[in-house]
């Protein structure tokens, strides 16, 4: 995923998966050719991120990594709160609003520092979580663009942990001494995804290695998709990033709640 000479943006929140990808990179990268910036996104929660705030940059000095934060309220004008008041399709959840204007903030993070790649701290639960919720809302298009590898974008997403179980994570980052956030966002249960995380827990529970039978089946799934895709790519006319209409829907969402685009 990561190529010589590349400079990797890693996508920091302060929880257990990204400082755990933050502190293997930074080992990594001390005998490879790559660089590393650390991109941290403050949505303006109140009472959550604060404290994510403060342990991220620590880690960050402590491990010697640049690192920035970008807030929603100096990108787009409007913290999360404020832009969650003033949503009128009350079918679009806290998180898909959050994670649309989170895409676009370290889209232009990314940017900034001129990286290549951005990697996240997904995991391999987040991945099938991700899966079934795309399946279960109809959206095969998503399916399509599943796969960790392929994408072709300029700063290109990576997802080291893909494989990983998140349990496994949690482990490394206790047996690291890693110190991770451990306030709940107020939005997280809001969506279906816990319930699916519930659900698939309590499945690998009683049948040991289902999770990761089911993260080759979905490779393989989004592959066949992907060759079967009948679309037709175009730039998005607000922003210019790909889209297969005239406009994104990152675009669509910042207009319809009237937000600035960075
Ligand atoms: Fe944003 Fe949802 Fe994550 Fe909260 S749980 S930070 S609202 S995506």
């Amino acid at each position: 995923m990561i190529h010589p000479g590349d400079a990797i943006g890693v996508a920091v929140s302060g929880g257990k998966d990204s400082l755990s990808l933050l502190h293997i990179l930074k080992q990594i990268s001390l005998s490879h050719n790559f660089t590393l910036q650390a991109i941290t996104i403050d949505e303006g929660i109140p009472g959550y991120r604060d404290e994510a705030l403060e342990i991220v940059s620590d880690f960050c000095n402590k491990i010697k990594v640049e690192h920035a934060v970008y807030s929603y309220k100096e990108l787009f004008g409007s913290t999360l709160e404020q832009s969650l008041k003033i949503r009128e399709e009350e079918k679009i959840s806290s998180c898909s609003i959050c994670g649309i204007l989170r895409r676009r903030a370290i889209d232009f993070g990314a940017r900034e520092f001129g990286v290549d790649r951005v990697a996240t701290g997904h995991n391999l639960d987040d991945f099938i979580q991700t899966f079934i919720i795309n399946l279960l809302s109809g959206d095969t298009n998503k399916i399509s663009w599943m796969d960790p590898e392929t994408t072709d974008n300029k700063a290109r997403r990576i997802k080291p942990f893909c494989e990983i179980y998140e349990n496994e994570i949690v482990f490394y980052a206790f047996a690291n001494n890693i110190p991770f956030q451990s306030e709940e966002c107020p939005h997280m249960n809001e969506g279906i995804r816990t319930e699916i995380r519930n659900f698939l827990n309590a499945l690998e529970k009683n049948h040991s290695g289902i999770k990761n039978n089911m993260y080759k089946s979905i490779l393989k799934i989004s592959s066949e998709f992907k060759d079967k895709t009948d679309k037709v790519w175009k730039r998005c006319s607000k922003c210019g990033s790909d889209c297969t209409g005239d406009t994104c829907s990152v675009c669509k969402t910042l207009f319809n709640l009237g937000l600035g685009r960075p």
